[in-house]
């Protein structure tokens, strides 16, 4: 190969792949004056604890504003100094300049997770390790400064152990808060560049129940003028610029009484997501066989959410011969054609805010495609994976992905 293809290459996404792999991990290895992101310098500024009671679900929703625990973890990078100690402390407004980079460029990306109070007393995150890397991943690719997944996740934790006792009582099991980590470039400097300032900081919130709309969820297809993602963009990371563009199609379609949009991509109209979660069908093929079917990850148009991994895994694992797991294209026509012949057996939306979401409708131009519910709201396989990752998730089941938060008191 000419050296100069080689350079080339170094140019494009397999760049990202390497500066993945050459993130410092804790100690650092002394080559290096920047300081690596450590949790383990984390220190405690406490809230007052009866400054605040916990609300209950009717208080905590009825008004426009996220409900938030009393701490956040904030943690400051600079180019020339590495990452601050991370700090624990009362939750409450960030300052930011307004020539902030996030606030003009879109340097911005974010994570989200659920701390779950299982039956057993315990708290619970859920695979927080797949989270943490994909922060790093999605982190990278808008030039953000680089950390040890590890030490975003023990980040997580130290919240959650401080948080968890109060704002998620032991004998309230079932309940879960929202977390969400995010990165933000704070350098007050106008000028597209790679910020030299950013913010890491992570919140825990009540979100709702949504998993359960009456009646299934109801898909739109896009406007034909309008995708989400595209080969070579960047929808498989987590990043705020994927995210306010939809808004103008999900405003739409929430008009017209549907509550995300399936997103198809290309002429060949693949379906890809539901809303910012992965998209699941189930279907008889036409010599008979079942199939889980979802969109592929390799084309890298789709985020690779922890969820939809979770669902293939089990699937495999406990359905077996008896529901094949297959990743790959498909159309919506393919789904149109599978209605007409009476082969749709289920749908369901997946990620962790809407966790796993029956679909029971999609309308695509002038088709209405319906799904059956046989199982009242929802269809069989949807409520059996869900049984499965919720007893998981709640401590039912003792699982590997459940990971217990070690709660101060
Ligand atoms: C977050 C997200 C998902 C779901 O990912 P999970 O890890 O399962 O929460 C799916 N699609 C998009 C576009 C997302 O932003």
């Amino acid at each position: 190969m000419a050296p100069h293809s080689t350079a080339t290459e170094d140019l494009a996404a397999t760049a990202l792949e390497n500066k993945i792999a050459q993130q410092p991990s804790r100690p650092s290895n002394g080559s290096s004056t920047l300081a690596a992101l450590d949790a383990s310098k984390l220190t405690y500024t406490l809230a007052d604890p009866s400054a605040r009671a916990v609300p209950d679900d009717a208080t905590a929703f009825s008004g426009n504003e996220t409900i938030c625990t009393d701490h956040m973890v904030t943690a400051v990078w600079h180019a020339s100094t590495g990452w601050a100690a991370p700090e624990l402390k009362p939750y409450g407004p960030l300052t930011l300049m307004p020539t902030a980079s996030v606030l003009h460029y879109a340097t911005e990306c974010f994570e989200g997770l659920k701390a779950y109070r299982g039956y057993d007393g315990k708290l619970r995150l859920f695979r927080p390790n797949l989270n943490a890397n994909r922060m790093l991943m999605s982190t990278l690719r808008i030039s953000l400064p680089g950390f040890d997944p590890a030490e975003l996740e023990r980040l997580i934790l130290a919240l959650m152990e401080v948080d968890g006792p109060k704002w998620l009582p032991r004998d309230q099991p079932g309940r879960f808060l929202y977390l969400r980590p995010a990165i933000i470039g704070t350098q007050p400097q106008l000028g597209v560049q790679a910020p030299r300032e950013a913010l890491l900081f992570i919140t825990a919130s009540f979100m709702p129940k949504m998993d359960a709309p009456a009646g299934g969820m109801k898909l739109h297809t896009n406007p034909e003028d309008m995708i989400r993602a595209w080969v070579g963009g960047f929808g498989y990371a987590k990043v705020g610029a994927n995210y306010g563009p939809s808004l103008l199609a999900t405003n739409e379609a929430r008009q017209r009484g549907f509550g995300q949009i399936l997103w198809l991509y290309g002429p060949e109209n693949y379906c890809t997501e539901a809303g910012a979660s992965n998209f699941f069908v189930v279907w008889r093929t036409q010599d008979g066989k079942r199939q889980l079917v979802t969109a592929p990850l390799d084309d890298k148009l789709i985020l690779d959410g922890v969820t939809r991994r979770s669902v293939v895994q089990l699937a495999r694992e406990r359905l077996g011969e008896e529901l094949e797991v297959v990743e790959r294209k498909y159309t919506i026509d393919e789904v149109i054609e599978a209605d007409k012949e009476g082969r749709l057996i289920e749908a369901f939306a997946a990620g962790t805010a809407f966790f796993i979401c029956p679909v029971s409708q999609i309308r695509h131009r002038d088709h209405d495609i319906h799904f059956p519910m046989v199982k009242g709201e929802s269809g069989q396989y949807t409520s059996m994976i869900k049984g499965w990752m919720t007893d998981i998730m709640y401590g039912k089941e003792q699982h590997p992905w459940g990971v217990v938060v070690n709660e101060r008191q």
